[in-house]
């Protein structure tokens, strides 16, 4: 099969040349994301694969039906960019990757609350300049702390975990509780009581109509003040100008993201020679008591090989997972 990789990084290249080695597909690497602009790129192949900022909207995946592309890959677990609708009408197969190490982007929020808290990104820079000096890095310890967990499916399970090993009590709110959480004595709350209980909350729920904005001034107000927001899931569960306004007065003492709703048009960029055009992302990026890393939660070689094996897998057996009534493909 003849496969065009999409929003291409080469640090993909060696997991998806080894996963290969089994299923023996023609990949053409792509470094531009697809939109309705770049689908011609597409053209004589018999499938796309895309990651987190393609557009699989409905321009886009009318070129690419136009073009006889009949499957999409994701080679990501979130789905909030496609179109699913319009992917079922146009008979278009869209299939991702279910799972994947969900330690890598459990660890990164760990290492997101590390770095804030211990102020080690302030650290950092003053050691490089051999100012040795302490002020202003004082830090708390985590055990006996509160953690929120929103969403505990894969990821939020591990966060968990680790925190329990920290000796923090861990508080958690979804739908669906998972009962290996609660015997190991994590206690579901309404989302309102864990809010107002916990001094860090960390989100791992997926972005959908209803998760849009779930932290926004209602919910800051909730929460303790001082509080630690983490967000390794989807930038669009903040409202960003209310997040600023409870840096900016205290309610949070501290934000750690990995996803940023407008992220598509400045992650895996480098913008360090232009000025920013988004004052918000710029304000983030410059505040003492705010860490961004540009959506590298799933960066690590485990991940990676676990994507790219699946990937090509979903693309060789659609027919074995394929799902009609989701559209979505479990490899
Ligand atoms: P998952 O499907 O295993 O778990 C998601 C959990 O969220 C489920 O338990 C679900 O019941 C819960 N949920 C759904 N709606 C909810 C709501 N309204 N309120 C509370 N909980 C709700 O997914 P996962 O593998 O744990 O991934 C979680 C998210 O992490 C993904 O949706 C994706 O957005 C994000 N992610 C980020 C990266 C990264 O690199 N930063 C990588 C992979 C995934």
């Amino acid at each position: 099969m003849k496969i065009a990789f999409f929003s291409y990084q080469p640090f993909e290249q060696p997991f998806l040349e080894s996963a290969n080695q089994a299923t023996q597909h023609q990949l053409t690497f792509i470094r531009q994301a697809l939109s309705p602009e770049t689908a011609i790129l597409a053209a004589g192949h018999d499938a796309v694969c895309v990651f987190v900022h393609d557009q699989l909207n409905a321009p886009t995946l009318h070129r690419l039906a136009d073009l006889g592309i009949k499957r999409v890959a994701l080679r990501c677990t979130g789905y909030n960019h496609v179109d699913i609708d319009v992917a079922q009408q146009l008979g278009i197969q869209v299939l991702r990757v279910p799972s994947y190490s969900p330690h890598s982007v459990a660890e990164h929020a760990v290492a997101l609350l590390m770095a804030l808290n211990r102020k080690i990104h302030l650290a950092y820079q003053r050691t490089r300049k051999n100012n040795f000096t302490l002020d202003g890095l004082l830090g708390f310890d985590l055990y006996g702390k509160r953690i929120g967990i929103i969403g505990t499916g894969k990821i939020g399970v591990a966060f968990a975990r680790i925190m329990l090993g920290f000796g923090c009590h861990v508080l958690a709110y979804d739908k669906v509780r998972s009962a290996v959480l609660q015997q190991l004595g994590v206690e579901y709350r309404t989302l309102p009581e864990l809010l107002s209980a916990s001094d860090i909350v960390s989100l791992h729920c997926p972005l959908t109509p209803e998760t849009h904005h779930l932290i926004n001034p209602d919910s800051l107000g909730l929460m303790k003040t001082g509080a630690y927001l983490l967000n390794t899931s989807r930038g669009g569960l903040l409202d960003t100008p209310a997040v600023l306004n409870a840096l900016h007065s205290g309610q949070l003492g501290a934000l750690g993201i990995d996803v940023y709703e407008l992220e598509e048009d400045f992650f895996f960029a480098d913008w360090s020679e232009k000025p920013l055009p988004d004052s918000e992302l710029n304000t983030l990026t410059h505040l003492p008591n705010v860490v961004v890393t540009s959506h590298q939660g799933f960066l690590t070689a485990e991940a990676l090989a676990q994507i790219a094996q699946v990937t090509l897998n979903n693309l060789t057996h659609p027919e074995q997972a394929y799902l009609p009534n989701s559209c979505v493909v479990v490899g």
